[in-house]
């Protein structure tokens, strides 16, 4: 009797959390109810939530276990399982908003993409920068000839670490060299050595001189093709 009157008066005011009160005290298993499921659908939203994509579907989910918490902490005794399932259904929005978010971004090419490309690059010239120069060392030691492009990487080992010819966007370096004297090469500013094509719209290509520029691909392709063989590709400005 006393819960139909409290639940009628609840369901004309849903608001007043002091008759939720009251009928919560009818239901059984109140002690705990409301933290037990909060936190339940906390741990699975949370770890459902790292995964790209599925993470979408645990949405709701988490919303729901917020509400539960929330309502939890406002009326349980023992309030610990509510609020650890409170913050974990938090933390779950969050990540799930988070990851949308990243993911809308490098789909349109948003700042933290731009950010992200932006410091692989500058990577990418200075691994390059760090090559060219163990090459120049390895001509001036092997009388003005550049190392052949059969083992170049062998060769080059005492002056370049290996991990210097992996760039941070997955791609690998395109040596051009195979045993020419430099002083064969002319403009040296513009005699392609080294080209990287692992970036979204320009390539990093180190030149003959030592110095690195961010360059157009059809500009690089360009050079490429007309290439001779047995000849170093030169850039034309
Ligand atoms: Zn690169």
């Amino acid at each position: 009797m006393h819960f139909e009157n409290c639940f009628l008066s609840l369901f004309f005011d849903i608001t007043d959390l002091n008759r939720l009160s009251k009928l919560f005290n009818y239901l059984p298993f109140k002690e705990s109810f409301m933290g037990i499921a909060t936190l339940v659908i906390g741990i699975i939203s949370l770890i459902i939530s790292f995964i790209p994509c599925v993470g979408w579907f645990v949405l709701i989910p988490a919303i729901i276990g917020l509400i539960l918490g929330i309502v939890g902490v406002c009326m349980e005794k023992t309030k610990g399982k509510a609020i650890a399932g409170l913050v974990l259904n938090l933390l779950a929005v969050c990540v799930i908003v988070g990851m949308s978010f990243l993911m809308a971004d490098a789909a349109t090419g948003g700042p933290i993409s731009r950010a992200v490309e932006k410091n692989k690059m500058d990577s990418c010239k200075n691994n390059q920068k760090m090559i060219l120069l163990g090459i120049l060392l390895y001509v001036e030691d092997h009388a003005d000839c550049l190392p052949p492009a059969d083992n170049y990487r062998e060769l080059l080992a005492k002056d370049v670490d290996a991990k210097l010819w992996q760039c941070p966007s997955g791609g690998e370096y395109q040596y051009f060299g195979n045993g020419q004297k430099t002083m064969s090469l002319g403009a040296s500013a513009s005699t392609v050595l080294l080209v990287c094509p692992g970036h979204q719209e320009n390539q990093i290509v180190g030149f003959a001189d030592g110095h690195v520029e961010s360059l157009p691909p059809e500009q690089v392709k360009v050079a490429i093709e007309h290439c001779e063989p047995g000849e170093l590709p030169v850039l034309e400005r």
